[in-house]
């Protein structure tokens, strides 16, 4: 009887809750509010860096924190053209000393990549754009926002009763935990391919470098794909997708040199 009012409220929640992205116009499922997912945001942010720091692991190197932002610089004026409200976003990026081939950006523009990925993959300014562009377009298309309203969705009533209630933050900590854990689905990885594609080249990085990044990355990873990978599309439709993008791009990219 509990179960099934349960499974109730869920179902209603979802169906007040289900909301056009005003980036892409697709119906998305959302529990959480911008302003609760960037909160949570805040807090795993600071969890991650502070743990990072504490075990050495939070690059101090100059020269690539420096280039780093200078290319995370760029595409941040881009997403501010392409989704508004992010210009108020309190943006941040941090390299993590750590040989994973990973890279992210949490609601709310919290952003961080692994010197593993710099390293192995001996990426290109223009390549590292295309990886942050892909990680930015998740931010900015509310993905996060749909992965901690899916984990909500899982973790049942309890929790949805509490947030619908109220706006209890410390509920949403491990929300976001898991959230963060929890993979994109492959729909969500081509829409943040198709936007990330399109920040890097207005932001004047080359397009055809999205195609040797996928390529560097299919080669890595080889048939042990980095969990980073495992629930991204396959690399050979993910390089043939973006190749379709690439003559729409070219003008963004020639203009924005
Ligand atoms: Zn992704």
């Amino acid at each position: 009887m509990k179960r099934t009012l349960v499974v109730t409220a869920l179902l209603a929640a979802s169906l007040v809750a289900c909301q056009a992205n005003p980036v892409s116009g697709r119906n998305q499922l959302v529990l959480v509010s911008e302003e609760q997912a960037q909160a949570s945001s805040v807090q795993a942010y600071a969890q991650t860096l502070s743990e990072a720091r504490k075990q050495g692991k939070l690059s101090t190197d100059a020269a690539l924190n420096g280039r780093v932002k200078r290319i995370t610089d760029r595409l941040i004026v881009q997403a501010g053209n392409m989704y508004a409200p992010s210009r108020q976003w309190k943006w941040s990026v941090a390299v993590i000393d750590e040989p994973t081939l990973n890279a992210w950006c949490m609601p709310g523009g919290k952003m961080a990549i692994y010197t593993g990925i710099v390293e192995k993959l001996k990426l290109t300014d223009d390549e590292i754009a295309q990886i942050m562009g892909h990680e930015i377009a998740h931010a900015l298309l509310g993905h996060g926002r749909e992965r901690m309203s899916r984990a909500m969705a899982m973790q049942g009533g309890m929790t949805l009763g509490s947030i619908l209630a109220g706006r209890d933050l410390s509920v949403l900590a491990p929300v976001a935990d898991v959230a963060l854990t929890l993979p994109n689905n492959r729909e969500n990885e081509s829409e943040a391919d198709r936007y990330g594609i399109e920040l890097a080249a207005r932001a004047g990085y080359n397009p055809r470098a999205a195609i040797s990044l996928w390529e560097k990355m299919g080669t890595a990873s080889g048939n042990n794909a980095p969990t980073f990978l495992s629930t991204h599309p396959a690399p050979g439709n993910r390089i043939q997708a973006l190749n379709a993008q690439v003559p729409r791009m070219m003008p963004l990219y020639e203009k924005a040199r």
